[in-house]
């Protein structure tokens, strides 16, 4: 029998999935000597034995690796190999590889939740069951190395029989650092508010399960936070959670009891079928079967956000219950950040949960649920990257120069952290538009830094003035001596999908639409086609400006907005039965507020077209929340394959190219006029989008030579434009880069700002 040795190093590694147990049970089943380590930048694995067997280890190590490992790279090489007879694990040197990684929440694994319903298990019934492979990380963790002395379970002493798995090498909860089970590790408990104890441990999850088919709303405690849960199909217990929470319209997530619940009711494809069981566990939009199903849940749209039962506790209550599904929405009050803490929880849910089921794990770090699209093309699609990808770590395309940290945008905030060859993206902070929120976004910043140990040298902030983050990030108490730059949010969010796209310091024709943004001429942009790289860019055109009518009033009250492109469109004849209102203002003084541009800054964002088109169509006057009008013209589609455009003009302003909308107005309501479908006449308006798209990028491409095209900003999440936008430059020429790491809306901000201040000389 032929024998070979191996030195394989592997980067990428994150600590505590398992990794290193999970290569020396390989070894030993293929039946290898040598030894895995961790070093400084990697871990370093000596391997000798059979050739096939050395093969099949190495096969097995690419690609059955703990899900939760994220290898970056492998490189494997002969060497002439040790003399050792056994498979060690080596201890690995004290200090802390130069770039830590932090390991992201891990959904229960396949074997934990054998166990916790085999009553021959010691664990049975017990919620907090985990392994090497599966559990909490991020979220519990104080300080790097993931020990367990550093995270919240540093206060449950392993009982004798925990303690003999955690030291034996062929365990599966070898070195598990969270391990325990019911004599030793954390419980739950159900509670009556403000403070009565109704059940423990079992009965307390069994109590819980009947609650809910009672129709009970129930505040559960779970990973990253607290979730608002009530039975789904129940319409009554889902509208009075509405009514409690103060939330018309936004969609809620469920929760379904499994894979073939989730059939009934949704479209699911094979690759979806993977993420939703994958380790990251996340909330995934899929196709309801038809559109009025769920239409408490998630009304006028075609997607449900669904996800599976991910911790021990959402199993065992399915188990406990005939539940098919529940609303799993994030436990908090109106826009603050999800509550995570025992206490401040019964003081701010009580009004809104009738019971709280707790446990006495503390939650370090709160941690929204993430969510996903699934692309025709079967590429992911971030929406909202948290709980099970985050944090998360994208190699730089160039060397940083200078430790950054971007602040991110105030919408859908994340920060970031640029170091040598990575940033380091934070989960999603949210919208900080409170102090809670702004609380939060310090601290987090502060334990990023602890975690990462990071100081950083330049700070990149949205140039927005109003923005709290740049207000927090210019204020004197905040890195005081670091240098400060203002970045355009525009150029941040290209140059974010450069990143992840690893394109090197090149001009690139940057598309970003999105709702809004601060330009550096003062204005709100959002439909720009920028020529830049990290460290330049310059406009070359954009939709044609409009007024809102009001300002700030004007995003919640879209009428304001179709009135001012009604009467871009048409002039002061243009037809008043198309705008619907029941607001004291009448349209006159609308139209005077636009001519005389009293309250009514100009705005130029694709997202503010789509609402007044959604209103225009007579879809609705007023929005609940962000993006909500586009997704509803957008749920109106029943193809992915393009229409007849409309006609639109191409101006050139000073070299400026101006994309002229007024024809595609009177078009349009020509159409609405001859009662032809919404659904052809959302086909007819998505399909002029990429058309301006396209037609602009090729004058700029004559213009300057540039074939490459970036896309970002949230409009990108409309599948229709993403998917065809790139299919028609594609084919005539161009190439196209989209985000399908990091979401394309704002989240995306603080990676660009921190590549824009890293990249400075
Ligand atoms: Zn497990
Ligand atoms: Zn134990
Ligand atoms: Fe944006």
């Amino acid at each position: 029998m032929m024998k070979k040795s191996l030195r394989i190093f592997i980067t990428g590694v994150v600590q505590g999935v398992g990794f290193r147990p999970f290569v020396y049970r390989s070894a030993k089943k293929h039946c290898l000597s040598g030894f895995v380590k961790n070093t400084v930048d990697g871990v370093l694995i000596e391997i000798k034995g059979n050739n096939s067997d050395v093969d099949n280890f190495l096969d097995e190590i690419k690609n059955s690796h703990p899900q939760g490992a994220k290898i970056r790279s492998i490189i494997a090489h002969s060497t002439p190999g040790g003399k050792a007879k056994t498979f060690k694990i080596l201890k690995s040197s004290e200090e802390l590889s130069q770039q830590p990684e932090i390991p992201p929440d891990i959904a229960i694994c396949n074997h934990c939740r054998d166990e916790i319903f085999d009553k021959k298990n010691r664990r049975y019934g017990y919620p907090f069951t985990n392994c090497v492979d599966c559990g909490p990380r991020f979220t519990i963790l104080n300080n790097l190395p993931y020990d367990r002395k550093n995270t919240s379970m540093k206060k449950f002493k392993m009982c004798p029989e925990c303690k003999k798995e955690y030291i034996l090498p062929d365990n599966r909860r070898f070195h598990a650092q969270t391990n325990c089970c019911q004599v030793c590790g954390p419980k739950v408990f159900l509670i009556c508010p403000p403070s009565k104890l109704m059940a423990k441990e079992n009965t307390a999850i069994i109590k819980t399960a009947k609650l809910l088919q009672e129709g009970k709303i129930i505040a559960i405690k779970g990973i990253g936070g607290f979730h608002l849960a009530c039975d789904a199909l129940s319409k009554a217990s889902v509208k009075s959670l509405r009514e409690r929470k103060k939330r018309e319209e936004k969609p809620f997530a469920v929760m379904a009891r499994d894979i073939q619940t989730i059939e009934e009711f949704c479209d699911i494809s094979d690759i979806e079928k993977q993420h939703l069981l994958s380790s990251a566990a996340p909330i995934l939009l899929l196709k309801k079967k038809n559109i009025f199903l769920f239409d408490d849940i998630a009304p006028h749209n075609r997607y449900l956000g669904v996800m599976l039962p991910y911790t021990g506790v959402h199993q065992l209550i399915f188990a406990n219950s005939n539940l098919k599904m529940l609303v799993m929405t994030s436990g908090n009050i109106s826009e603050e950040p999800i509550c995570t803490q025992n206490k401040e929880v019964v003081e701010k849910l009580s009004e809104i949960a009738d019971f709280f089921l707790f446990h006495d794990r503390d939650i370090i770090s709160g941690c929204d649920d993430s969510v996903i699209r699934v692309l025709p093309d079967e590429k992911v699609m971030m929406i909202r990257k948290s709980r099970g990808y985050a944090p998360d770590a994208i190699l730089s395309p160039f060397k940083i120069r200078h430790l950054a940290l971007g602040c991110g945008s105030d919408i859908k905030n994340t920060f970031c952290f640029g170091v040598d060859k990575m940033f380091y993206i934070s989960h999603h902070i949210g919208d900080l538009e409170n102090i809670s929120a702004m609380d939060l976004y310090k601290t987090s910043i502060n334990r990023y830094r602890k975690l990462l140990r990071f100081d950083p040298e330049i700070i990149a902030y949205d140039a927005h003035p109003d923005y709290f983050s740049s207000s927090i990030s210019l204020s004197d108490d905040f890195f005081p001596d670091c240098r400060k730059i203002p970045v355009y949010h525009h150029h941040a969010h290209i140059c974010s999908c450069m990143v992840e796209n690893n394109l090197k310091n090149q001009r690139v024709i940057g598309v970003a639409f999105d709702g809004t943004g601060y330009g550096n001429d003062g204005n709100l942009w959002g439909s720009e086609f920028l020529v830049c790289d990290y460290s330049y860019f310059e406009n070359l055109g954009h939709l044609r400006p409009i007024r809102l009518p009001g300002g700030e009033k004007a995003i919640k009250e879209i009428w304001r907005i179709a009135v001012a492109y009604l009467y871009d469109a048409f002039g002061k004849d243009f037809e008043k039965n198309l705008v619907r209102h029941n607001k004291p203002e009448t349209l006159d003084s609308i139209i005077k507020m636009i001519k005389k541009g009293i309250n009514s800054p100009y705005s130029r964002g694709m997202g503010r077209f789509f609402d007044a088109v959604s209103c225009i169509c007579g879809l609705r006057n007023t929005v609940s929340y962000e993006g909500q009008a586009a997704m509803e013209i957008e749920s109106l589609l029943s193809t992915t394959e393009m229409g007849k455009p409309y006609n639109f003009d191409i101006a050139d302003d000073s070299g400026i190219i101006i994309i002229d909308q007024r024809r595609t107005i009177r078009e349009l309501v020509n159409d609405l006029n001859e009662s032809l479908s919404l659904s052809m006449i959302s086909l007819r308006f998505h399909s002029t989008i990429v058309k301006m798209i396209y037609d602009v990028c090729r004058i700029i491409r004559k213009k300057t030579g540039i074939i490459e095209v970036v896309l970002s900003g949230g409009c990108f999440q409309n599948v229709f434009l993403s998917v065809n936008v790139k299919k028609l430059l594609e084919k005539n020429g161009f190439n196209v880069y989209a985000h399908n790491k990091l979401p394309s809306n704002d989240a995306c901000i603080s990676v660009g700002q921190a590549a824009i201040a890293g990249f400075l000389k």
